[in-house]
């Protein structure tokens, strides 16, 4: 007698998208699998502190294991996805390992752009990740080391210098964070050095830092980065980045800073998965999705978060790439998996249960699927589903110590009272209670102290 199937569930990526993808589908009969080439959910707007020696990994991540474990229709892998077939319904790991699909929710992310040049990451490393915030963190503290045993004036001037490009909300936050850990926190640390000399200069093609927020709260944030010491170079793009320089602006207004502390923050596109998929990509390599967050003529395929390119609904304006967004999606593509699987019982797959096959990577497939039993349809046409509709609660950004700026769509707020929103909101959307409670005693300790506790050089190479 021919078996109904529970459908199985694919989520890639255990990001913001895909675990409110997972937890919307909490009740659904389901078997749903998340793959993650990372064991851990990474809360990523706070890995600046992670870089700037303020708060330590474990504050701000947390193994998806823990965080699922509750879940029982859910099973976290820890595996790499390589490429998707969309047609054969499969995604195929970097170990050759197979899952069979019967609905997608592909929330892969992102990854640092640098715009075709292939050899500015080695010498500008991103953010994006806990090892990039500790590599940045290396960076900035064994600068200062090696500038306290240095006796060339001009050796030492480079070493304390620090571009950083890209005056987006990271840009602006390290910036901010690495001007206070130079003037107040490390002041007293050194014998001969005066870690006040340090220079923070930060770098933008435009003529405003947080050029997403309203002129208003871009001013009152350059303002408060110039309080604090740090160098604005707005309005010139980077055109070369060597060892130990950065070049800014063409021709006889170029500029070229002395540097060997260069940290890219400046851009993003898609994570090459993507390219995988054999369907349209923006030019930042993102999927262009359908209004309900499918990929189109694949009805049972969601991109969701960075790595799509949707659009609002009503609005038709493109959604930005931030947290609340791939939340609100991952909730969306969740939802519509749970309704069409609780509205149409799964039609049986063919006779009987399939075996587990051998998988080219040497595994059986966790979600084995005969050639001859097709899988699953999603029973909606993506048109007759609900659309996207992103909801916009407004952007945060902080400069340093009591000092930020939230634009809460009519309401704008600079200093203490946004620093404080700002606070409140990060704290909220942290997962666990240990991480929040952490958090919360780290940044009560910085504002009374200001006392960055966790400036460590870990690493091999701790040579200044
Ligand atoms: C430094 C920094 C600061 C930020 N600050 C803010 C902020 O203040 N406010 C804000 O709203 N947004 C901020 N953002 C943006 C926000 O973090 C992203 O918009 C959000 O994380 C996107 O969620 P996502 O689920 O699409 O991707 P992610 O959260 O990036 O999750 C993607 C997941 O997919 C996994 N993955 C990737 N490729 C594969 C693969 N091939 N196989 C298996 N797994 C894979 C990754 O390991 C990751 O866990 C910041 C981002 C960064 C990098």
């Amino acid at each position: 007698m021919n078996q109904p199937q529970t459908p199985r569930i694919l989520i890639v990526g255990g990001g913001f998208g895909g675990l409110n993808a997972a937890r919307a589908l909490r009740r659904a009969n389901a078997e749903i699998t998340l793959l993650d080439r990372q064991n851990h959910h990474l809360f990523q707007p706070l890995l600046y502190q992670v870089a700037t020696a303020a708060l330590s990994p474990g504050d701000i991540a947390a193994p998806l294991r823990k965080v699922l474990e509750r879940q029982r229709n859910c099973t976290v892998h820890l595996a790499e996805v390589a490429s998707i077939d969309l047609h054969a319904r499969r995604a195929i790991t970097t170990t050759g390992a197979t899952y069979d699909y019967d609905y997608l929710v592909l929330a892969a992310g992102s990854q640092t752009a640098y715009f075709g040049h292939d050899d500015w990451p080695a010498r500008a490393p991103g953010l994006k990740t806990i090892d990039d915030a500790l590599d940045i963190r290396r960076r900035y503290l064994l600068a200062f080391e090696r500038a306290e045993t240095e006796s060339d004036p001009q050796a030492r001037r480079r070493a304390l210098t620090f571009a950083i490009v890209g005056a987006g909300p990271t840009g602006v936050e390290m910036a901010g964070a690495m001007a206070e850990l130079a003037r107040q926190t490390m002041r007293r640390s050194f014998r001969r050095l005066d870690t006040r000399d340090a220079r923070i200069i930060l770098i933008d093609g435009n003529h405003r830092v947080l050029e997403t927020f309203p002129p208003d709260l871009s001013a009152r944030a350059a303002r408060d980065l110039e309080r604090l010491g740090v160098e604005l170079r707005l309005g010139r793009h980077v055109t070369a980045v060597e060892a130990d320089a950065i070049t800014i602006g063409a021709g006889p207004d170029a500029a070229r800073i002395e540097t060997t502390n260069i940290i890219w923050a400046a851009g993003v596109q898609g994570v090459p998965l993507a390219a995988t998929l054999g369907v349209p990509l923006d030019r930042a390599g993102r999927v262009i999705v359908n209004p309900d967050l499918s990929i189109p003529n694949h009805a049972e395929a969601f991109v969701i978060g960075d790595l799509a390119l949707a659009k609002d609904a009503s609005t038709g304006k493109q959604t930005p790439g931030v947290a609340q967004a791939a939340m609100q999606a991952g909730r969306h593509a969740g939802r519509i998996i749970a309704n069409e699987i609780a509205s149409s019982p799964p039609p049986p797959r063919g006779g009987g249960q399939a075996d587990a096959q051998r998988q080219p990577g040497g595994g059986a497939s966790p979600h084995p699927v005969s050639p001859s039993q097709p899988p699953l349809r999603a029973s909606v046409p993506s048109s007759l589903r609900p659309f996207f509709h992103y909801k916009d609660k407004g952007e945060l950004a902080t400069i340093g110590r009591a000092r930020a700026v939230a634009n809460l769509n009519r309401l704008h707020l600079g200093g203490y009272p946004a620093w404080l929103l700002w606070a409140l909101v990060h704290i909220t959307y942290l997962i666990g209670y240990r991480s929040k409670l952490l958090t919360l005693l780290n940044w009560a300790w910085l504002y009374l102290f200001y006392d960055r506790g966790v400036r460590l050089i870990t690493g091999r190479d701790t040579n200044p």
